[in-house]
C-alpha cells in the first residue's frame, strides 16, 4: 500500500511555492509520494484569464520536478476533456490504484474555497492536508478529515511569477532554472491576457 498525496493546482506556472511544500507535506504526513496533477481545464480560472495550454504546463511541471525522489507528475486531467473536477480525478486515482491510500493536499486558499468545488461534499471520502500559504487562513467546511500542514512559508503565486516576466523582473530561484529557460524559449507571460 503506498499513501499518496495529490496536489492540484493550474501550475501557470510551477513555482517554489508548490514544491517546497509539497515536498514537506509528504515528509510530515509520511507520504511515499506526491503526485503534481496538472488542471486540463481549470474552469475557475479559463472563465477569466487566458490560461496557458495543458500540455505546455505539463512540460513546465516536468521540468519543475525534474527526478527529485518523491515527486510524480500525473496528466490525468489533461487526458480528460472537459473541465478539471477534483472529485473526479481523486475517484478516478482510487479506482486505478485501490490499494493507495490518498491524501488531498490544498494550499489554506484551496482549502478555503472548497466550497465553490464541484460535487465538493464527496471529496470529505478523503483526509485532507492543509498547507499553510502566507496571507491565507482558514480550512475547509465542516466534515472533512483535515489536518493543518507546517511548511516553509512562501509568499509567491504564479499570478507574481507571471506579473514579473511580463515586467522583465527577475523570477530567477522563485522557479526552478529549468523552467525557467523553458518560459523563456517559449516567450510565456510576456504580454497581460
Ligand atoms: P495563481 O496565482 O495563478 O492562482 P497559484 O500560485 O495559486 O496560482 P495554483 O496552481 O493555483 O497556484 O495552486 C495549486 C495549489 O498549490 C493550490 O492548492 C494552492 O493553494 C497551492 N499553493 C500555491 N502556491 C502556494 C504557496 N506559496 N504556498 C502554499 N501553497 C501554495
Ligand atoms: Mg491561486
Amino acid at each position: 500500500m503506498r499513501r499518496v498525496g495529490v496536489l492540484g493546482g493550474t501550475f501557470d506556472p510551477p513555482h517554489i511555492g508548490h514544491l517546497v511544500p509539497a515536498l514537506e507535506a509528504r515528509e510530515s504526513l509520511g507520504l511515499d509520494v506526491v503526485l503534481l496533477v496538472v488542471a486540463g481545464d481549470p474552469w475557475q480560472k479559463s472563465a477569466v484569464r487566458t490560461v496557458t495550454p495543458a500540455a505546455v504546463r505539463c512540460d513546465l511541471v516536468r521540468l519543475a520536478a525534474g527526478d527529485v525522489d518523491g515527486l510524480e507528475v500525473s496528466e490525468v486531467e489533461v487526458r480528460r476533456s472537459g473541465p478539471s473536477y477534483t472529485v473526479d480525478t481523486m475517484e478516478a486515482l482510487a479506482a486505478a490504484h485501490p490499494g493507495d491510500e490518498l491524501v488531498l493536499l490544498l494550499g489554506a486558499d484551496a482549502a478555503a474555497g472548497l466550497r465553490t468545488w464541484h460535487r465538493w461534499e464527496d471529496l470529505r471520502r478523503w483526509p485532507v492536508g492543509v498547507m499553510e500559504r502566507p496571507g491565507h487562513r482558514g480550512g475547509p467546511p465542516e466534515g472533512f478529515d483535515a489536518r493543518r500542514v507546517g511548511v516553509s512559508r512562501l509568499e509567491v503565486s504564479s499570478s507574481e511569477v507571471r506579473a514579473r516576466v511580463r515586467e522583465g523582473r527577475s523570477v530567477r530561484f522563485l522557479v526552478p532554472d529549468a523552467t525557467l529557460a523553458e518560459i523563456r524559449r517559449l516567450g510565456l507571460y510576456r504580454d497581460a491576457r
